[in-house]
């Protein structure tokens, strides 16, 4: 077995094992969206797998690289006033983390070096170490929302840079002149960026801005799973240009094949009739508030979540010895500690696994057994 893959640690998975092990409890660590897929979404998949089971075009199906194109178009200063993104630009992958994979794999070999915010999603990391490329984290936005001297020299060295807006584990979401700035630099720097955009639909009293907009070389990454609650479906994307598209379907072809063929006729229905996102994203957003005025109460030191399903409060003690702690007392959440250096003391919150009196019984255990 590789060292690389053997020393990979899934050490959330005690976490998860142990809530599962609870009774009652709830279940702020999953990145699970509490909701169904709708139904209408349901239903074309249904008849996709009526009519057609086999292997998909590589890149996906025409229908939903030609919804993936329109989305995509729709961002802020995307489409007819900015870049445009045509059908040659999208490939669909097996989830925003095959889109990922796909990068990471066709782009960097055992030399190269990723950069990755401070905190950051655990995956990054994953995948570089299975893929077999080098990375290093570091802050990337100081407290008055700057990009950091220390990011700008990282950014300078690395080959390939991450930024992700709305962010998981933060649920910051980056302003124009902070897409537009870590854009100029990727860009000055020739530094290949990924922003990964999975939860561009899910803002609270913010807009999203991507910063592949400001610079040459970068590729835009999507998904289903969040914006539409389709994580099992297993549909992503990658926004590229054509010629970069081609290598990345090389991996896509040793990897997966293809994405799976019944899902993308039920993407087509959740990305060309959307309602259910603004439902989703209203019932979110109340969460969001409870959340806040609830670790207010507490005292935690935060930034209230503009976007994604989670918040990165600091609780002031080890986060490992915190969250398992707070196991016993019925209330799972996610240690920052592997997260990044600087998050041993944060802990992760999702709110989009959760309802409102879930949150509410949460913070109530937490309030007895903390105050
Ligand atoms: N990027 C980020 C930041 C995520 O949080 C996730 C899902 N947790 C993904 C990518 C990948 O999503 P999926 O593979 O389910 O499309």
């Amino acid at each position: 077995m590789r060292d690389r893959i053997e020393n990979i640690d899934l050490s959330i998975r005690k976490i998860a094992q142990k809530a599962g092990e609870q009774d009652e409890i709830v279940r702020f660590d999953i990145g699970q969206p509490s909701f169904d897929t709708p139904e209408h979404v349901k239903e074309a998949g249904k008849e996709g797998l009526d009519n057609k089971q086999g292997y998909s075009p590589i890149l996906g199906i025409e229908d939903l690289r030609t919804a993936i194109k329109d989305e995509e178009n729709a961002k802020n200063g995307y489409g007819e006033a900015g870049k445009k993104i045509l059908e040659e630009n999208v490939m669909v992958t097996t989830g925003g983390m095959g889109a990922l994979y796909a990068i990471f794999a066709a782009r960097l070999g055992e030399e190269d070096k990723a950069v990755f915010n401070d905190p950051c999603w655990g995956p990054y990391k994953m995948i570089s170490e299975v893929s077999g490329n080098k990375w290093t984290q570091v802050r990337y936005w100081d407290d008055d929302g700057n990009l950091t001297e220390e990011a700008k020299e990282e950014i300078a060295e690395a080959d390939l840079m991450v930024v992700n807006t709305p962010g998981n584990p933060t649920g910051y979401v980056l302003t124009e002149e902070q897409a537009r700035e870590i854009g100029e630099v990727a860009d000055e720097n020739n530094t290949f960026m990924i922003s990964d955009e999975v939860y561009h639909r899910l803002t609270y009293g913010k807009d999203h801005y991507s910063p592949a907009l400001y610079t040459g070389e970068a590729a835009i990454i999507g998904s289903v799973s969040k914006n539409h609650a389709m994580t099992g479906w297993r549909i992503g994307w990658i926004i590229d240009e054509e010629d970069n598209i081609e290598e990345y379907a090389k991996v896509s072809r040793a990897s997966t094949a293809c994405p799976p063929r019944v899902s993308q006729y039920a993407a087509v229905e959740a990305i060309e009739n959307d309602s259910h996102v603004e439902e989703m994203r209203e019932a979110y957003h109340e969460r969001r508030d409870l959340l806040v005025e609830r670790m207010n109460e507490l005292g935690w030191s935060f930034r209230a979540p503009e976007g994604a399903i989670y918040a990165f409060p600091d609780v002031g003690s080890d986060s490992w010895d915190f969250c398992l702690d707070m196991i016993e007392e019925g209330v799972a959440m996610v240690p920052g500690e592997p997260m990044g250096p600087g998050s041993d003391t944060n802990v992760r919150i999702c709110f989009g696994s959760t309802t409102k009196r879930e949150i509410e019984d949460a913070f109530d255990r937490l309030e007895d057994e903390l105050e």
